[in-house]
């Protein structure tokens, strides 16, 4: 493994904690200058790596975050994929998981690093988590074989000491500097005294392959969570509302739902209007079986489609997706239920 002279790395700054920098004076908080990047970072200047940067004006708190900056991110990328190595997204903890799915989805054939980090505290403050995330972010965004080829051509997200597969994590804590985890697919990497790359976990380089872009994403989706006493009039407004064209359907366990008529006959209309029910568990780890019990069963009786070990974050946005793409019902059911970008155990 190697890190090439003149490797060059674009770090978009979208926002989020880790850009700020508290004022000495007033002991606010305030957006970082991105102009101003190397010298409140200085370790930076150790790395033998050009670095670029483009800046969200204004930043937003990652709370604000929308399908239309996934698309800025990605026009970013887009431009620039020839002139860079790596990206490195700057990002606020709260929705990263989302933007790291989504653009798992509408970066297509992505031969390139693109690392998501942030931080849980400012990068100006004496304790941050900001520098060592963006400092190895940094370092994986640049990695390559002895080849040349970069070593993770894939959207992921670094924290901590882990880089995980983007549309595999989840933010598991408000507070933590270990705020995310990926239940459902183990770590591509774990940075210690050394990084190292868990290499049969990481996509494999494909010479040759050309970067394909989306940009239309259609939000017409609910996810909408059971629990014991869910109320019939409620449930069969939100799934008769014209508007909507999809659900994240949150079950129990490996997928399982009350045994009501009324649920089940809401379902099979809702999937006979041609609405996608995808059946995703509200275990933070593991896989949804229909097939298992009785109460799963019902589901796929119904046309609720299995979203197997997906996140509600993968699957959410891989249906904004394919619903932006505009394709037909049954093509889109088909590709729920099936891994397009890594996002599925199969
Ligand atoms: N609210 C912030 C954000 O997501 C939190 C953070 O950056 O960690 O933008």
């Amino acid at each position: 493994m190697s890190r090439e002279k003149n490797t060059s790395i674009l770090i978009i700054y979208t926002g989020g904690t880790i850009g700020m920098i508290k004022n000495a004076d007033t002991g606010a908080l305030e957006s970082f200058n991105f102009d101003h990047l190397l010298n409140n970072v200085p370790e930076l200047k150790q790395f033998n790596i050009e670095i670029g940067t483009r800046t969200f004006t204004p930043p937003i708190d990652s709370s604000d975050m929308e399908p239309e900056l996934w698309g800025r991110i990605v026009k970013i990328i887009e431009e620039n994929y020839e002139l860079y190595d790596g990206f490195v997204i700057l990002h606020g903890t709260d929705t990263m998981s989302f933007t790291a799915s989504a653009l798992s989805f509408m970066l297509e054939d992505l031969m390139k690093p693109v690392i998501l980090t942030g931080s849980q505290l400012p990068i100006g403050t004496l304790r941050t988590d900001g520098k060592e995330n963006l400092i190895t972010a940094i370092e994986i965004a640049a990695a390559k074989n002895p080849d040349g080829t970069p070593i993770v051509p894939e959207v992921c997200v670094f924290f901590q000491d882990k880089l995980m597969r983007g549309n595999r994590t989840t933010k598991i804590n408000s507070e933590s500097f270990g705020a995310f985890d990926s239940n459902n697919y183990p770590p591509l990497a774990t940075a210690g005294t050394d990084i190292h790359y868990n290499t049969n976990n990481i996509k494999k380089y494909v010479p040759g392959l050309k970067l394909k872009t989306h940009y239309k994403l259609n939000s017409q989706i609910v996810i909408f969570s059971l629990f014991p006493g869910i109320q019939q009039e409620i449930v069969e407004k939100l799934l008769g509302a014209g508007e909507v064209k999809g659900v994240i359907f949150r079950t129990f366990g490996a997928g399982n739902a009350p045994q009501k008529k009324w649920l089940i006959d809401a379902l099979t209309q809702a999937t006979a209007e041609g609405k996608i029910i995808i059946n995703i568990t509200q275990c933070a780890g593991g896989s949804v079986h229909m097939e298992r019990y009785e109460t799963g069963l019902q589901l796929l009786q119904a046309g609720v489609i299995s979203g197997k070990d997906s996140t509600v974050e993968a699957s959410l946005t891989k249906l904004m997706y394919l619903l932006g793409e505009g394709l037909p019902t049954a093509e889109i059911r088909t590709l729920m239920g099936r891994n397009i970008a890594g996002e599925i155990t199969e």
